[in-house]
Parts: structure tokens; C-alpha cells; sequence
């Protein structure tokens, strides 16, 4: 009985996250990985709960998520942006500098829910935020890997921060060059990278 109950809490568990990320517009593929619910399962599940909501219906986002790492780093703000996003995510145990990459996350519902708590909390959190859920989902992978986008912390100014590391010569702290933009304020450049 208890094997029956305990199989049901986590088949409900996996559709209560799958739940959840349709309503943040994630892709299908990004809800199979997380809730290993196969594509039929999650179509069915968005066809009855979410296709004729009253209003503006949830878009079913199809095809693949971004890869791409440029849109996270374009401008001082995406970084500063991306920064904050990464410092929660880093917080929250979803990749760990230590032990890198950090838990496994496939099908880690757990964590999967954890990982939407960042993102509705970024979206909270940050005047007029930019990162959608798939870019969120792009960010954390990305940094997981380690070979292309890094969480920097300033000297200067304490500000968190994302860089490309593949970059040569290496940006200013984007805080600190927004302020070296102002008449009459000169910061030094000085950069500690977190891992
Ligand atoms: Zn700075």
C-alpha cells in the first residue's frame, strides 16, 4: 500500500511541476528533462488545462531552446541581469563552484521546482526583467558546463556579474563602467571571478 502511495505522490509531483513550467512557457523538451513525462503526456496536459483558458491562453512553446550565449551578456544591464539570475541559481543549489556542475538535474523534480522559484522570483525582483523562463534554462546550463559564460563578483562595487570568459580581453565590471560614465566619477577596474 505504501509503494502505491508513495508511486502516486511522485507521479503527482511530476505532473504538479509540469504544470508549473507550462504556465512559465517552457518548452516541451525542457518539461521532459525535468519531469521525464514523455511529449504526449505533456501535450495532453497542456490541451486540458491550458489551450482554452478565458483571456490570454498559455503559448505552447515548441522547437528547441536557445543555446546561444550573446543575448545574456549584450549590454551592461543583460549582464548585470543574468547576474543576479546566476547568484540565486548558485544560492539555491542548482550548480555548485565547489563540486561543479553541481546535482544532477534530469528529472530531478525537487530541484525542478526549485529552479522555477528563481526564475518567478528574478521576475519579481528585477525592474523590467528581460530573461524569459527558456533563457533562465539556457543561463543555468550554460554555466554548468563552464566553458563559456562565468558569475564574476567586483572588487570594486560587490556587484555580481556574468562574462563571457572566451573574451579577450576581458569587459569591465558593467556596474562600475555605468558609473565611470557619469562627469566626475572614476572607479577602478579590479575583477575577482567566483569560480
Ligand atoms: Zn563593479
Amino acid at each position: 500500500m505504501r509503494a502505491t502511495d508513495n508511486r502516486y505522490k511522485g507521479e503527482r509531483n511530476r505532473f504538479e511541476l509540469a504544470m508549473r513550467m507550462i504556465r512559465l512557457e517552457a518548452r516541451t523538451g525542457t518539461i521532459r528533462y525535468w519531469t521525464n513525462l514523455s511529449d504526449d503526456r505533456i501535450r495532453k496536459l497542456y490541451n486540458s488545462y491550458f489551450k482554452f483558458i478565458d483571456g490570454a491562453p498559455i503559448r505552447r512553446r515548441r522547437g528547441k531552446s536557445p543555446t546561444q550565449i550573446g543575448p545574456l551578456i549584450r549590454s551592461s544591464a543583460r549582464s548585470l541581469e543574468s547576474g543576479v539570475f546566476v547568484n540565486m541559481l548558485l544560492a539555491n543549489g542548482l550548480f555548485s563552484i565547489e563540486h561543479p556542475p553541481g546535482p544532477r538535474l534530469k528529472g530531478n523534480v525537487n530541484l525542478g521546482h526549485r529552479f522555477c522559484q528563481c526564475f518567478e522570483t528574478h521576475r519579481m525582483t528585477v525592474p523590467q526583467p528581460t530573461l524569459s523562463f527558456e533563457w533562465g534554462w539556457n543561463l543555468l546550463r550554460n554555466i554548468r558546463r563552464g566553458d563559456e559564460l562565468r558569475l564574476a563578483h567586483c572588487d570594486v562595487c560587490s556587484i555580481a556579474y556574468v562574462y563571457d570568459q572566451l573574451q579577450v580581453p576581458r569587459g569591465d565590471c558593467p556596474a562600475c563602467l555605468t558609473l565611470r560614465k557619469v562627469p566626475g566619477r572614476h572607479a577602478p577596474i579590479r575583477h575577482t571571478a567566483m569560480g
